[in-house]
């Protein structure tokens, strides 16, 4: 079942040589209870995605649906529908906090509840309540200048959850925190959803983040979704050079010779995917592959630097670079060591080379 219906949006912005296009046919279905990661580099599109499906934006064309309410129609020929932002049933958490300042915290996330016609008691009873579940309820009489970051994101996301709308949007929420605080909250968040099972679209740049949350995943480039499936699928099998790349894939160029054997500088491999006979770039996880010593070999150990948890070794040869990650426990070549890699059939992937 579909929640979230987004078809062919169409979103350019005036430049000023000329007109941007941030998405086109722009194409999205959001199952309900899903949270949704959309992941791409800064200036993909993403926001602009958001934001045109909580109608802070028209688009020029396209369809949105919520359940069964139209909320924005601009398709060639169809009665053309606007939905106002506050029609939406929709909740948004930014990357800034947005909270009223002047404002304390439990009339900060009353307020949605109260706009919604709750009256004072019920609104300061749900927005307790909602404040429980972000851990956040001895906060509720203070004001957001009083709270650290992390916790005016989670009053942030209890002000977008206090009124259940049919959809919740992440706009990079856990951006401006720092590392340790950006886990507990993705860890928080991820809880809340399983606990809650709201319907959820998140934008990120992280994979990690996108990994960890995502029930979907939805990895976009240049205003357009370039794979979409789950977490696990799309990083065992990323359908093209820049999502293998974005997930820190080592990239080589390589030919691919009948039976399905891939020559690269960093050995031979065994490739059993569909792409056809030729010149390929190879990508490959540092973790996939592991480093034998050949006096034949055509790359070189240049570092190996210990981090605890495994080894990160460089290797270089032929003007193509490789990271190497292995076990904490297995020592490394030396630097200078001739090697070649071995890999697992299921673990490389080969894409036609550019022309
Ligand atoms: P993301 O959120 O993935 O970083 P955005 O949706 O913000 O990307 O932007 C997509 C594209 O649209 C980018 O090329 C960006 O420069 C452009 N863009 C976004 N907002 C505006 C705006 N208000 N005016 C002009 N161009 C914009
Ligand atoms: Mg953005």
């Amino acid at each position: 079942m579909s929640s979230l219906s987004v078809e062919n949006l169409r979103v350019s912005y005036a430049g000023r040589e000329g007109a941007v296009v941030a998405l086109d046919g722009y194409s999205l279905d959001v199952a309900e209870g899903s949270l949704t990661v959309l992941l791409g580099e800064s200036g993909c599109g993403k926001s602009t995605a958001l934001n045109a499906i909580a109608g802070l934006l028209q688009p020029e064309a396209g369809r949105i649906t919520l359940g069964n309410q139209t909320l924005f129609d601009r398709r060639p020929g169809a009665r053309h529908v606007t939905t106002a932002p506050n029609h939406r049933d929709i909740g948004m958490v930014f990357q800034s906090y947005a909270l009223w300042p002047h404002l304390s915290v439990l009339e900060n996330v009353m307020y949605p509840a109260k706009r919604r016609g709750a009256d004072r008691t019920e609104a300061a009873r749900a927005a307790h309540e909602v404040l429980k579940t972000v851990r956040c309820d001895v906060l509720a009489d203070r004001y957001p200048g009083e709270l650290s970051g992390g916790q005016q994101q989670r009053v942030a996301l209890a002000r977008a959850m206090v009124a259940r709308p049919k959809l919740l949007l992440f706009d990079e929420p856990l951006s401006n925190l720092d590392a340790g605080l950006r886990r507990g909250l993705r860890d928080e968040l991820a809880r809340l959803h399983r606990q809650l099972g709201f319907t959820g679209v998140y934008v990120t740049h992280d994979q990690s983040e996108a990994l960890a949350l995502g029930t979907e995943l939805a990895v976009m480039d240049g205003g357009k979704i370039v794979q979409l499936g789950s977490p696990e699928n799309i990083y065992q099998r990323p359908v093209s050079e820049f999502v293998a790349r974005f997930f820190g894939a080592n990239v080589i160029s390589g030919d691919l010779l009948p039976p399905g054997r891939l020559d690269t500088v960093a050995g031979t491999f065994e490739y059993h995917g569909n792409t056809p006979v030729g010149p390929v770039v190879v990508a490959f996880m540092p973790h996939a592959a592991e480093i034998e010593t050949d006096t034949e070999g055509k790359m070189h150990v240049s570092a190996a630097m210990y981090l605890g948890s495994h080894w990160e070794v460089r290797l270089d040869g032929a003007n193509e670079e490789v990271l190497v990650e292995q076990p904490a426990a297995q020592t490394p070549p030396a630097p200078g060591t001739r090697v070649r890699l071995r890999i697992p059939p299921d673990k490389v992937h080969a894409y036609p080379a550019r022309p």
